[in-house]
Order: structure tokens, then C-alpha cells, then sequence
């Protein structure tokens, strides 16, 4: 049987992060995720931002990482090579009700340490953003909330940690989990492996990994969120826009993303379906209240739906045989050590995206403690991302194709995108093309794949017949 010193289970943004933090350690690691590539689970399907900091409870490490998150996040994207836009966000209310809750966020972001909040009148929000519908009453300005690609940092993540030497088992399920001296032994539907640590970070399913070994201590009750894309032809609102509805719950998310495309997000509503099925009456609402947050939007733009699952998180107890869940829901991020030597991240929401780097840290720190390993001094922090055409003038698009003539022949019309950087998502990994459109934006655009998919399905049997 194979031994190793830690495995993370899941390749999700977290397990990515894990990874890539444990490299930073003298311990031997593998990724095990059950799909076929990472950043296909909860990751894939996200609003997005990464969060300032102001929701968080004063003190909470949720509002720490977050903070420190945020503040830091541009030096992780400049050493992954992942876009990231710091375009601000305006929090903006239409009530009573709401301006009480972005007065009492703001005083949250003081105690923070949030950087350069304001709270502003509707009419200055207006002035900010001349999207907003003149209703607005009050804003609550933050500077600091960017937003990045969720599965391309996560793919980043990835492709560092295994550029350091982490080994990955994609295709792998994780079955049983027992405990033999001071070994875990993991059952896989590819072999077993030995290992001393354990990083869960099975996303949906992390409840479930845990109990493979553990009694139950939190489960995880899901419930969905939907979401539209607008072209990125259309005029859409600079910043990102939370908003704070009258009616408790019911605001929605609307986010220039860094393709350029407006990401609406709708608030939450219970499953339906499939676990990524979208619910028509949830987008219609979506819709309707983006037509009265934004009166100027031209909706007809939307080029596409779809929708999340959020897994929320509950303590329970095992009353006479039966799980019991706690009334609410686990509010601060569930880091939980049932056992020597094994993390789980259960259930991490809205902020995950923006603390992925800082969870990673964490439970990487613990686990070389754990371990008792030195830092790995030959740790390369950086990863070269996939040159994009989009990205290079006409001079140096002419340079790139007279190199390699892959790079003048473009595949994904409506993004610009070649067959040479295709390619390259295929060596670094693609085997789907969804995992082409994750690594390098095709199908993104108006037509959403329907004339490149074809050819990038050859693409990929090519490359299959060649390996
Ligand atoms: C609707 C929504 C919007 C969000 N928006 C934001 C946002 O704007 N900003 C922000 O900061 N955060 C946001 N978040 C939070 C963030 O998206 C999550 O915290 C993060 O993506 C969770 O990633 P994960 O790695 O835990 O899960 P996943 O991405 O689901 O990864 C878990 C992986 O584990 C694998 N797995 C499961 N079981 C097994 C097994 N037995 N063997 C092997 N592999 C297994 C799965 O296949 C999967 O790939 C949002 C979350 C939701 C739900």
C-alpha cells in the first residue's frame, strides 16, 4: 500500500488551496478528487467577489481571514497570473430597514478594520454609479471588494500545488476511512493509501466524509441560488452591487465580472430538482428585481442561467438513534479536528472564495505542526498562467502566430480565443470542454459554445488519440 504524509479530499477552491499550502511544508501530499477535474463542484457555480469583511462578527476568524483576505488578495493573483479586479462595491438600500442594516455594517467594517468605508446618501450613490435607480436611500461604499474568477484561481491553486510537487488522483472516489496505530487507511475506488494527516474538503459532501469515520457533529443541509450572464457587449454598472432589500433576505448580487459580463445572483431558495437545476420562478424574480435596481439595464443582454447549491452547515446530536439538528445554522467557518492529525472544512459559504488561501494556510499550518515538518525552502509560489490572446497587442499577436501558427487560428469566435491556447488547456489538463472553457473562457461569449464546441471536442479526442 502506497504511504504518503496527508491527502486532501476534494479538489474543490479549498482542497486546491490546501494543497497548494501544504507544498509550503517538507510533507509528501495528494489530491484526491472524485471528478474527472477540479473546480467543478460549489467552485464552479459562485458569485464571485471577493468579500471586505464588513458582515463578519467583530473578532470572528471568519472576519479576520476575510480582512486579511481581501487585503492580500491581489499579491496572490499577481503570483498565480489570475485576473483580479478591485472595482469596489456599494452596498445600497431602499428603506427604513435597510439603511439600519447598512449603518450597523458599517460599524461592523470600523471594528474590522475594513479600509476607506463610507456610508453615503442615495443621491452620492447615484453620482458613483448612475446605474443605480434614484430610489436608492442610503450606500454603503467599500473600496476593497474585488472580484476574481473563482475556478480559474482555483485551477491556479491547483496547477502550483502540483508544480511543487504535490501528487493528484483525479477520477478517485474516497470510500471508507479507517484508523490503523497512527495511519489513516483510505479506501479508494482506485487503490488504498495510507496516510498520517487528513484535509477534508469535500465541499457538499465533507458531512459525509468525516462521519466515514467519526460520529456525526454537523450536517449539511443544502439549498440553491440562481444566476444570469449578461454579454459583455452590454453597459452594465461599474461596481459591485449588494442589495440590501426591505424585505429581510430577499436582495440580490449583481457583479461586473473580470470577462466583463454581469453575474446577477439571486438570494437563496430551497432545492428543486437536479442539485444544479435552475428554478424559473427564482430567475424571474431575479430578473424583476434587477429591472428595479437598475432601470438602464438591457436585460434582453442575458446570454445564460444557472444555479448553485449552498450547503449550510448545522451541529447536531444523535438523540435515541436519530440525527438532531441544532434550530440555526452554523454562522462562523466549521474547522473541525474529530481526530489526530484530520481537518474538515464543513460547509464553508459566502466568504470561502475570498478566505480559500487563508483556510488552505490554516489547515496546512496545522497539519506540518501535526507532521512536525520544516518549511519547504524550495517552494516556488509563482505559476505561469496560459497566454491569452486577449491579453497582447496586435504586434505581438502577429509575433505569437509567426511562432506557433496555433495561435493564429481562432476557434472561439466570440471571445477571440485560438486553437493554440486551447491546446494548451488540454495539456495543462482539459478533458472536457467545459474544462477548456474553465481554463481559458471559451463558449463565455453570445453564442455560449454552440460553434466552437465541435471543433474543441475534436481538439480533445486529438490529443486523447495522442497520448
Ligand atoms: C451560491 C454561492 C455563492 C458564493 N459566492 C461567493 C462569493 O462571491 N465570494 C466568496 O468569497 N465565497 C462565495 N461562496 C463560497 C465559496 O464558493 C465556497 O466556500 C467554495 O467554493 C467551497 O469550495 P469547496 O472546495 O469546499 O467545495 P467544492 O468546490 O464543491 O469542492 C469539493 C470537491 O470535493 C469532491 N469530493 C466530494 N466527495 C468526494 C469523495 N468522496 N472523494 C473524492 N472527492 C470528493 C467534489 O467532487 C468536489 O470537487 C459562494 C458559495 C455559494 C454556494
Amino acid at each position: 500500500m502506497r504511504e504518503i504524509d496527508a491527502v486532501v479530499i476534494g479538489g474543490g477552491v479549498l482542497g486546491c488551496f490546501a494543497a497548494r499550502n501544504l507544498t509550503r511544508w517538507q510533507v509528501s501530499a495528494l489530491l484526491i478528487e472524485e471528478k474527472n477535474d477540479v473546480c467543478t463542484g460549489i467552485t464552479r457555480a459562485n458569485t464571485a467577489v471577493v468579500y471586505p469583511g464588513y458582515d463578519n462578527k467583530p473578532g470572528s476568524l471568519k472576519a479576520a481571514m476575510t480582512v486579511r483576505g481581501n487585503g492580500e488578495f491581489h499579491l496572490l493573483c499577481r503570483e498565480l497570473e489570475v485576473p483580479f479586479k478591485r472595482c469596489g462595491s456599494l452596498m445600497v438600500s431602499f428603506g427604513n430597514r435597510a439603511d439600519k442594516v447598512l449603518r450597523k455594517k458599517y460599524e461592523q467594517g470600523l471594528k474590522n478594520g475594513v479600509p476607506g468605508l463610507r456610508l453615503l446618501s442615495g443621491g452620492e450613490a447615484g453620482v458613483l454609479e448612475p446605474f443605480l435607480a434614484p430610489e436608492v436611500t442610503s450606500a454603503l461604499l467599500a473600496p476593497s471588494t474585488g472580484t476574481v474568477n473563482p475556478w480559474e484561481l482555483g485551477i491556479a491553486a491547483y496547477e502550483n500545488a502540483v508544480q511543487n510537487g504535490c501528487e493528484a488522483w483525479l477520477n478517485t472516489r474516497v470510500l471508507k476511512i479507517r484508523k490503523e496505530k497512527k495511519r489513516y487507511i483510505m479506501e479508494t475506488d482506485r487503490e488504498p493509501i495510507a496516510c498520517r494527516a487528513v484535509l477534508n474538503c469535500a465541499g457538499v459532501s465533507a458531512d459525509k466524509i468525516q462521519e466515514l469515520l467519526f460520529p456525526p457533529s454537523v450536517r449539511l443541509f443544502l439549498d440553491g441560488t440562481d444566476f444570469l450572464v449578461m454579454d459583455r457587449q452590454m453597459e452594465v454598472p461599474g461596481h459591485i452591487i449588494f442589495h440590501e432589500s426591505e424585505e429581510k433576505g430577499k436582495g440580490i448580487t449583481a457583479v461586473p465580472a473580470v470577462e466583463g459580463n454581469l453575474l446577477l445572483s439571486s438570494s437563496k431558495r430551497p432545492l428543486h430538482g437536479g442539485l444544479y437545476a435552475t428554478d424559473a420562478s427564482s430567475l424571474e424574480r431575479l430578473r424583476s428585481t434587477a429591472a428595479f435596481l437598475f432601470p438602464d439595464l438591457e436585460l434582453e443582454g442575458v446570454i445564460r442561467s444557472f444555479a448553485a447549491v449552498r450547503p449550510n452547515p448545522y451541529r447536531v446530536e444523535v438523540l435515541n438513534g436519530e440525527i438532531v439538528p441544532d434550530e440555526k445554522s452554523i454562522d462562523s467557518f466549521v474547522i473541525e479536528n474529530p481526530g489526530p492529525g484530520f481537518w474538515s472544512l464543513i460547509g464553508i459559504k459566502t466568504p470561502g472564495l475570498t478566505c480559500a488561501d487563508q483556510l488552505g494556510r490554516y489547515i496546512a499550518l496545522k497539519t506540518a505542526e501535526y507532521l512536525d515538518a520544516p518549511p519547504n525552502s524550495g517552494f516556488n509560489a509563482r505559476r505561469k498562467s496560459i497566454t491569452r490572446l486577449s491579453g497582447l497587442d496586435f504586434e505581438s499577436r502577429v509575433l505569437l502566430a509567426e511562432k506557433d501558427p496555433d495561435h493564429g487560428e481562432i476557434i472561439c469566435q466570440c471571445e477571440g480565443i485560438s486553437k493554440g491556447e486551447i491546446l494548451e488547456a488540454i495539456r495543462r489538463g482539459a478533458v472536457t470542454v467545459d474544462g477548456v472553457k474553465r481554463r481559458v473562457g471559451t463558449g463565455m461569449g453570445q453564442c455560449q459554445g454552440s460553434r466552437c464546441s465541435r471543433m474543441i471536442s475534436n481538439l480533445l479526442e486529438g490529443a486523447g488519440d495522442e497520448a
